[in-house]
Protein backbone atom coordinates (compact mmCIF):
# COMPACT_ATOMS: atom_id res chain seq x y z
CA UNK A 1 0.00 0.00 0.00
CA UNK A 2 3.12 2.40 0.84
CA UNK A 3 4.21 1.89 -3.19
CA UNK A 4 0.80 3.26 -4.21
CA UNK A 5 0.84 6.40 -1.16
CA UNK A 6 -1.94 4.82 1.12
CA UNK A 7 -1.27 3.85 4.75
CA UNK A 8 -2.38 1.52 7.25
CA UNK A 9 -6.19 2.43 7.37
CA UNK A 10 -6.44 2.08 3.97
CA UNK A 11 -4.71 -1.03 3.79
CA UNK A 12 -7.20 -2.40 6.52
CA UNK A 13 -10.44 -0.82 4.30
CA UNK A 14 -9.22 -2.95 1.34
CA UNK A 15 -8.60 -6.18 3.13
CA UNK A 16 -11.98 -5.88 4.59
CA UNK A 17 -13.36 -4.98 1.41
CA UNK A 18 -11.88 -7.93 0.08
CA UNK A 19 -12.84 -10.23 3.05
CA UNK A 20 -9.36 -10.62 3.95
CA UNK A 21 -7.41 -10.98 7.40
CA UNK A 22 -6.57 -7.16 8.93
CA UNK A 23 -3.10 -6.21 7.57
CA UNK A 24 -0.11 -7.10 9.99
CA UNK A 25 0.60 -4.50 11.94
CA UNK A 26 4.46 -4.99 12.31
CA UNK A 27 6.18 -5.20 8.69
CA UNK A 28 9.53 -5.97 9.51
CA UNK A 29 9.02 -10.05 9.37
CA UNK A 30 8.17 -9.46 6.04
CA UNK A 31 11.01 -7.07 4.46
CA UNK A 32 13.33 -10.17 3.84
CA UNK A 33 10.76 -12.42 2.51
CA UNK A 34 9.93 -9.47 -0.02
CA UNK A 35 13.29 -8.45 -0.50
CA UNK A 36 14.35 -12.08 -1.48
CA UNK A 37 11.63 -12.09 -3.61
CA UNK A 38 12.42 -8.96 -5.46
CA UNK A 39 16.27 -10.00 -5.53
CA UNK A 40 15.72 -13.14 -7.15
CA UNK A 41 12.56 -11.59 -9.64
CA UNK A 42 15.12 -9.24 -10.84
CA UNK A 43 17.75 -11.94 -11.48
CA UNK A 44 16.31 -13.92 -13.48
CA UNK A 45 14.53 -10.80 -15.26
CA UNK A 46 17.81 -9.91 -15.95
CA UNK A 47 19.38 -13.32 -16.72
CA UNK A 48 16.40 -13.32 -19.55
CA UNK A 49 17.48 -10.14 -20.65
CA UNK A 50 20.82 -11.12 -21.58
CA UNK A 51 19.74 -14.30 -23.30
CA UNK A 52 17.83 -12.17 -25.66
CA UNK A 53 20.60 -9.58 -26.00
CA UNK A 54 23.10 -12.24 -26.83
CA UNK A 55 20.70 -14.00 -29.42
CA UNK A 56 19.89 -10.66 -30.97
CA UNK A 57 23.97 -10.15 -31.13
CA UNK A 58 23.92 -14.02 -33.34
CA UNK A 59 24.80 -15.37 -30.13
CA UNK A 60 27.94 -13.57 -29.62
CA UNK A 61 28.56 -12.51 -25.73
CA UNK A 62 29.77 -8.85 -26.45
CA UNK A 63 26.73 -6.65 -25.94
CA UNK A 64 26.05 -2.65 -27.06
CA UNK A 65 25.08 -1.27 -23.78
CA UNK A 66 23.90 2.25 -22.73
CA UNK A 67 24.79 3.16 -18.92
CA UNK A 68 22.65 5.58 -17.01
CA UNK A 69 22.22 6.69 -13.57
CA UNK A 70 18.92 7.75 -11.60
CA UNK A 71 18.22 8.67 -8.18
CA UNK A 72 15.89 8.59 -5.60
CA UNK A 73 15.19 12.51 -5.18
CA UNK A 74 15.87 15.17 -7.91
CA UNK A 75 19.29 17.59 -7.40
CA UNK A 76 22.24 15.55 -6.42
CA UNK A 77 21.15 15.49 -2.83
CA UNK A 78 20.07 12.12 -3.22
CA UNK A 79 20.87 9.44 -0.33
CA UNK A 80 19.97 6.31 -2.31
CA UNK A 81 20.90 5.94 -6.72
CA UNK A 82 21.51 3.29 -9.21
CA UNK A 83 23.10 2.84 -12.29
CA UNK A 84 21.42 0.78 -15.26
CA UNK A 85 23.01 -0.63 -17.69
CA UNK A 86 20.60 -1.31 -21.12
CA UNK A 87 20.66 -3.62 -24.31
CA UNK A 88 21.21 -1.47 -27.10
CA UNK A 89 19.83 -4.57 -29.25
CA UNK A 90 16.70 -5.16 -26.80
CA UNK A 91 16.39 -2.13 -24.69
CA UNK A 92 15.60 -4.16 -22.09
CA UNK A 93 18.15 -3.80 -18.34
CA UNK A 94 21.01 -6.46 -17.86
CA UNK A 95 22.84 -5.42 -15.46
CA UNK A 96 22.49 -3.14 -11.78
CA UNK A 97 24.42 -1.50 -9.80
CA UNK A 98 22.79 0.12 -6.66
CA UNK A 99 24.26 2.83 -4.66
CA UNK A 100 23.08 4.32 -0.65
CA UNK A 101 24.64 6.66 1.58
CA UNK A 102 21.57 6.83 4.24
CA UNK A 103 23.83 4.92 7.33
CA UNK A 104 21.63 3.66 10.16
CA UNK A 105 24.62 3.37 12.74
CA UNK A 106 24.83 5.02 16.14
CA UNK A 107 28.63 5.61 15.17
CA UNK A 108 28.80 7.06 11.67
CA UNK A 109 32.56 5.84 11.53
CA UNK A 110 32.24 2.33 12.34
CA UNK A 111 29.14 0.52 10.54
CA UNK A 112 27.18 -2.07 11.75
CA UNK A 113 26.75 -5.41 9.25
CA UNK A 114 23.38 -4.48 8.43
CA UNK A 115 24.11 -0.62 7.41
CA UNK A 116 22.95 -0.36 3.59
CA UNK A 117 25.70 2.50 3.20
CA UNK A 118 28.18 1.49 -0.04
CA UNK A 119 28.59 5.10 -1.18
CA UNK A 120 30.69 8.30 0.32
CA UNK A 121 30.60 11.55 -1.74
CA UNK A 122 28.25 13.39 -3.48
CA UNK A 123 25.64 11.87 -4.99
CA UNK A 124 26.05 12.67 -9.17
CA UNK A 125 29.53 10.68 -8.93
CA UNK A 126 27.39 7.22 -8.25
CA UNK A 127 26.61 7.15 -11.83
CA UNK A 128 30.37 7.23 -12.59
CA UNK A 129 31.62 5.04 -9.56
CA UNK A 130 28.65 2.60 -10.93
CA UNK A 131 29.27 2.34 -14.12
CA UNK A 132 32.97 2.11 -13.65
CA UNK A 133 32.07 -1.00 -11.46
CA UNK A 134 29.94 -2.72 -14.14
CA UNK A 135 32.43 -2.23 -16.99
CA UNK A 136 35.47 -3.47 -14.58
CA UNK A 137 33.61 -6.57 -12.91
CA UNK A 138 35.29 -9.20 -14.14
CA UNK A 139 33.52 -11.83 -15.16
CA UNK A 140 30.36 -9.53 -15.43
CA UNK A 141 27.13 -11.26 -13.39
CA UNK A 142 25.88 -13.15 -16.65
CA UNK A 143 29.21 -13.99 -18.74
CA UNK A 144 29.18 -11.00 -21.58
CA UNK A 145 31.47 -8.22 -22.24
CA UNK A 146 30.31 -4.80 -22.36
CA UNK A 147 32.43 -3.75 -25.42
CA UNK A 148 30.51 -0.58 -26.59
CA UNK A 149 29.15 1.90 -24.90
CA UNK A 150 26.18 4.53 -26.17
CA UNK A 151 26.46 7.68 -23.61
CA UNK A 152 23.76 9.86 -22.58
CA UNK A 153 23.74 13.34 -23.69
CA UNK A 154 23.83 13.94 -19.87
CA UNK A 155 26.58 11.62 -18.77
CA UNK A 156 29.18 11.90 -16.20
CA UNK A 157 30.25 8.93 -17.05
ZN1 LIG B 1 26.37 2.88 8.78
Amino acid sequence: MRCIGKGAESARMFCGIMNLTPPPTKFSKYNHILQQATRETCEHSMAEAVREAVDENDGKRDLAVAVDGSWQKRGFSSKNGLVTVTSVDTGKVIDVEVFSKHCICPNKIKHLQNCKRNFEGYSGKMEVVGALSIFFSVPSLYNVRYTKYLEMGDSKT
